[in-house]
């Protein structure tokens, strides 16, 4: 059997199918590549330039209402048009498209400009909560709306380029890709073993331990034994839950408590506000039952040993495979100790 800590090896990514190569024998090698600016410059509460501050103009022409919790509206510049005809192209199996009807949205956290999810008064992260079930049922009663996707990018490492604190929703007709072989492996786990392959997964790293970072009652939070990002993890509800709508009260409290502990723990690892692109998998909307699903999220930070040294994903990654150093225990353990 080879050496965890030392041979180069390969990891299966049981939800879509897909390897990940960890070499750990390299996570001594120098770094000689580039440095980012450490973006720590303090923000203010209200930013009169921002748009998606209270009161403010925002670059469409509309004026934001002088809101007091979360906000939600329309995007000014969206991805996805809800009048959009479906029709579908395809000469010869070669030259395929389809029309993509959708909806997309922005949701403010709170009218503070300056206050990230870490810092968050547990009772407001928990209006997210609210608003993001809300916003899933809403767009996902829709006829033409078959998955609704909630997605953070923050930070400018991540292409952000608004400070103030907010989420996305793109909510369209057919599954995406990674949704899509999400959905193909739970439902073939689930036809072959008649369980849930979350569920597995998670009693399965609740027994191990040491991938486990964060836990309370309802979630627990894991670097998974698969994960392609140096500090990626995975956030789990403990119960079998296809959806955030059909979440208990308690299990909303938790969301919002796990949420909040995980990204102060990404903000002291390297005392940074890390940057990350997170967002939620869960049950499409297309009118189905769905019990293969088990609700989760996914946290995708670039930062790999510092506030300004970055991981890329370039050349073998982009043409062969992911590869990481630093194995995913490692990481839990920094995490843990962060
Ligand atoms: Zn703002
Ligand atoms: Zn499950
Ligand atoms: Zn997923």
């Amino acid at each position: 059997m080879f050496d965890w800590k030392q041979d180069p090896h390969r990891r299966l990514n049981p939800l879509t199918g897909e390897w990940v190569l960890v070499s750990p024998h390299r996570t001594q090698r120098p770094w000689q590549g580039q440095v980012e600016e450490s973006a720590r410059a303090p923000q203010p509460e209200y930013d009169p330039s921002c748009y998606l501050c209270p009161g403010n103009e925002r670059a469409g022409g509309a004026r934001n209402p002088r809101y007091t919790s979360t906000f939600v509206f329309d995007n000014d510049f969206a991805a996805l048009r809800p009048d959009t005809p479906p029709d579908r192209f395809d000469q010869d199996g070669l030259l395929v498209a389809q029309g993509e009807p959708g909806i997309c949205r922005v949701v403010c956290f709170s009218p503070r400009h300056d206050l990230t999810i870490a810092h968050m008064e547990p009772a407001d992260l928990r209006r997210v909560v609210d608003t993001w079930a809300g916003q899933y049922r809403e767009l996902g009663a829709r006829e033409s709306i078959r998955y609704v996707q909630i997605f953070e990018n923050r930070g400018a490492m991540m292409g952000c380029s608004n400070a103030h604190p907010h989420c996305q929703i793109w909510s369209n007709s057919h599954l995406p890709n990674e949704v899509s072989k999400e959905q193909a492996s739970q439902l073939a786990w689930r036809e072959a073993r008649a369980r849930c392959l979350i569920c597995d997964y998670a009693a399965l790293e609740a027994a191990r331990r040491e991938r486990l970072v964060e836990e309370n009652a309802s979630w627990m939070v894991v670097v998974p034994f698969w994960a392609v990002w140096p500090f990626e993890t995975m956030v789990m509800p403990r119960r079998h839950v296809a959806a955030i709508d059909a979440l208990d009260d308690a299990e909303r409290d938790g969301l919002a408590d796990i949420l909040k502990r995980l990204t102060a723990r990404y903000d002291r690892l390297f005392a940074t506000p890390f940057p990350y692109s997170m967002g939620f998998h869960q049950s499409p909307t297309d009118g189905d039952a769905h019990p293969e699903w088990h609700l989760h999220l996914h946290f995708h930070p670039p930062l790999l040993r510092s506030a300004t040294v970055r991981k890329f994903l370039v050349g073998y990654e982009l043409l062969a495979a992911p590869q990481r150093d630093l194995t995913p225990e490692a990481a839990a353990e920094r995490l843990r100790s962060a």
